[in-house]
């Protein structure tokens, strides 16, 4: 259950759970609000989707992109892909252990690994974010963005979209050399988002960013994708902010860093429902508010979710 510890909010992020515990953390996160200290820490809460928005068989007529059945070796790792369809306009979120083959996965539609079995990946225009981040780059983050997204970059849309909330103003004439990690992967996103694409690969986007960047790096995405009507696969650690941001999902099972299946995408609640059922978690949606709230374990509404198959939100 190594991939619980990703649904603590850690102290950095709000300093607030050293005297709350985790999923209470998480409830409070979702609020913005500590009842303890009776403090506000967010003007704006976090709203979420409060319905599946189309079903599976529509999104399947409407897509535009396939990937087919892969395998790849790695070592003495296998990751088995099952084949895919996409579409544009929408997100698809990558779930799954760290070990289970996200970033090998996403490093195959980015055209940079070969399958070695199956298929190959369509050759998409695609924009790709990886993981690691190795500042290259021997000038300042001005002749950064100068160089290679040259018109998105003073373009008014993007700007207001991506430049602003990602806070660029403030690092724009520092060394790219000198940046922080969260600096660093901010203007990774904001390269990223800044290359015209068809499909966009962002690799972990919220890494090195505490709690309220996460939000503005998800908020950047979500709203870029919707501008642009493009496609983002996203890997995001963040249960939270994987459900804020997933039209749907691809779901990794299996024994990480030994074999694993990488799932054909599916609809947010029956993505959210396998990925639960692993960690053996419920959720429940709040009445009054639609957040989603984590259940006590063994609390009734747990183990009657769990009986029923309800992992993510049961409908009241
Ligand atoms: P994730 O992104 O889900 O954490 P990765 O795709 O990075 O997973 O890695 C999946 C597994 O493949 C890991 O066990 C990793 O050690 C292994 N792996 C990745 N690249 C290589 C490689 N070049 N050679 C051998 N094993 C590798
Ligand atoms: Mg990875």
């Amino acid at each position: 259950m190594k991939y619980t510890n990703d649904l603590v909010i850690s102290d950095a992020e709000t300093n607030f759970t050293m005297v709350i515990i985790s999923l209470t953390g998480i409830n409070i996160f979702l609020d913005g609000f500590v009842p303890t200290e009776n403090l506000r820490f967010r003007e704006t809460s976090l709203t979420f989707k409060v319905a599946e928005t189309a079903m599976e068989e529509e999104i399947k007529r409407m897509c535009r992109y396939e990937y087919p059945n892969q395998k790849k070796f790695l070592g003495n790792f296998t990751l088995s892909v099952k084949t895919g369809q996409f579409t544009d306009s929408e997100i698809i979120v990558m779930l799954g252990e760290n070990g289970t083959g996200k970033t090998t996965f996403i490093r195959m539609l980015a055209g940079k690994l070969a399958p070695d079995e199956g298929g190959s990946c369509p050759v998409l225009n695609v924009s790709y974010k990886p993981q690691k981040i190795s500042p290259k780059s021997q000038g300042t983050v001005r002749q950064l963005l100068h160089d290679r997204i040259r018109d998105a970059y003073i373009h008014p849309q993007f700007v207001t979209d991506v430049m602003k909330p990602m806070m660029m103003e403030a690092i724009i004439d520092q060394e790219v050399q000198n940046l922080s990690g969260g600096e660093l992967q901010r203007v990774a996103l904001v390269l990223c988002l800044g290359k015209p694409a068809d499909v966009y690969l962002i690799d972990e986007p919220s890494a090195y960013l505490d709690s309220e960047q996460r939000l503005h790096a998800a908020k950047v995405i979500k709203r870029f994708i919707l501008h642009a009507k493009k496609t983002a696969f996203v890997v995001e650690h963040d249960f939270i902010m994987a459900t804020y941001l997933a039209d749907r999902v691809v779901v990794f099972e299996g024994n990480p860093g030994i074999d694993t299946i990488a799932n054909s995408p599916s609809s947010l609640l029956n993505g959210m429902n396998k990925f639960l059922r692993s960690l053996e978690i419920t959720f429940r949606r709040d009445p009054n508010n639609f957040r989603p709230r984590i259940n006590k374990r063994h609390s009734v509404k747990d183990s009657e979710q769990k009986k029923t198959g309800n992992f993510f939100f049961l409908e009241d």
